[in-house]
């Protein structure tokens, strides 16, 4: 594969004063005596070649970590993928950051934290270790992009039954482990055949896309949303009770049920059932999935448009 051979780094803040900070001249005395001043080509060209092994982007800012740390005294070293807006924990010791980009692609963020300051020449080093680093990168976020595109569904921006498998194993893990609550809600729109069936296929993927944006204005950027078959959705809720679940599955059944969407003139109304249910001793995602699905079941025979708890 052909590598893009343009590369281009932006530095952007160093600072934060909460901690004395080393003299600039000792830091400098320090930073000559490391031999990383000796980061000749070969030497990055061998880093690079290292970091290529690592094909996952976690694994990857890891070995890069394990290889600058000890150069730099770092105590961190933090990567945001782009877009992730969540504030680093530096806890007020001085960082330095870079925007990382490569190709003309933004690659995210990285960001070296100590509890004393930066000092330019620091800065130089950092930047030919991000050069070694950049390629590798490129490949792991391209990788990263393509597998959550996998486990993406194309209507509606969701999960799909690929990226829910391994969700759901995280979640019934933490929550054994830190004894934590653990609910699940299963949707399944009622009567969804007839409204493909009057107004047209298209109308009902319209209807599935609207089903998506209601759920998700009623939940947790943390919770997990899938979209597992053709118009049926889960919802993972972690840390939330069984009565919390309940409520909310109402407000969003009350949410649906109260919708009206305008499509080619036609005033479409749908309804959804809900199945919920809450971790047990010994659960796993079969049997947790069993109880919620046995509850949508129920709702669907009392008559449909309801939520029901197992
Ligand atoms: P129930 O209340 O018992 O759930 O009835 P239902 O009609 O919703 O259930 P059924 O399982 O009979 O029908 C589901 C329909 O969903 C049939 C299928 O054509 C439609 N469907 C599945 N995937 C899609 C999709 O991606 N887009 C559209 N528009 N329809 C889909
Ligand atoms: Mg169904
Ligand atoms: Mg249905």
């Amino acid at each position: 594969m052909a590598q893009p051979n343009l590369s281009v780094i932006h530095g952007k803040k160093t600072d934060y004063n909460t901690v004395p900070e080393k003299s600039s001249s000792t830091i400098i005395k320090r930073v000559e005596k490391q031999k990383f001043f000796q980061l000749d080509k070969t030497t990055l060209t061998e880093l690079t070649n290292r970091l290529h092994s690592y094909i996952e982007i976690n694994m990857l800012i890891g070995a890069f970590s394990d290889e600058v740390k000890p150069i730099l005294e770092l105590d961190d070293l933090s990567y945001k993928l782009p877009g992730d807006e969540t504030p680093i924990k530096n806890k007020g010791r001085h960082y330095i950051s870079y925007n990382l980009s490569f190709n003309k692609e933004n690659l995210g963020e990285l960001f070296f934290i100590r509890r004393y300051r930066f000092v330019e020449k620091e800065a130089e080093i950092i930047e030919k270790l991000i050069i070694a680093l950049l390629s590798p990168i490129y490949n792991a976020y391209k990788f990263y992009e393509v597998s959550q595109l996998a486990q993406t569904d194309p209507l509606t921006g969701t999960l799909n039954r690929m990226g829910l498998e391994k969700s759901f194993s995280r979640e019934i893990d933490l929550a054994h482990r830190n004894k934590t609550d653990l609910s699940v809600l299963l949707f399944d729109i009622d009567h969804f055949k007839l409204i493909n069936d009057y107004y047209g296929h298209h109308t009902g993927d319209l209807v599935l896309q609207e089903m998506t944006k209601q759920i998700n204005q009623c939940i947790r950027t943390t919770d997990v949303f899938a979209r597992f078959g053709g118009e049926e959705f889960i919802v993972l809720l972690n840390n939330t009770s069984r009565s919390g679940a309940l409520l909310l599955a109402e407000r969003i059944r009350q949410q649906i049920e109260s919708t009206h969407l305008n499509i080619d003139n036609n005033k479409i109304q749908y309804t959804t059932s809900i199945g919920v249910t809450s971790i047990q001793d010994r659960d796993d995602k079969e049997s947790i999935f069993k109880r919620a699905d046995s509850a949508l079941y129920q709702a669907k025979n009392n008559g449909r448009n309801r939520v029901v708890l197992n």
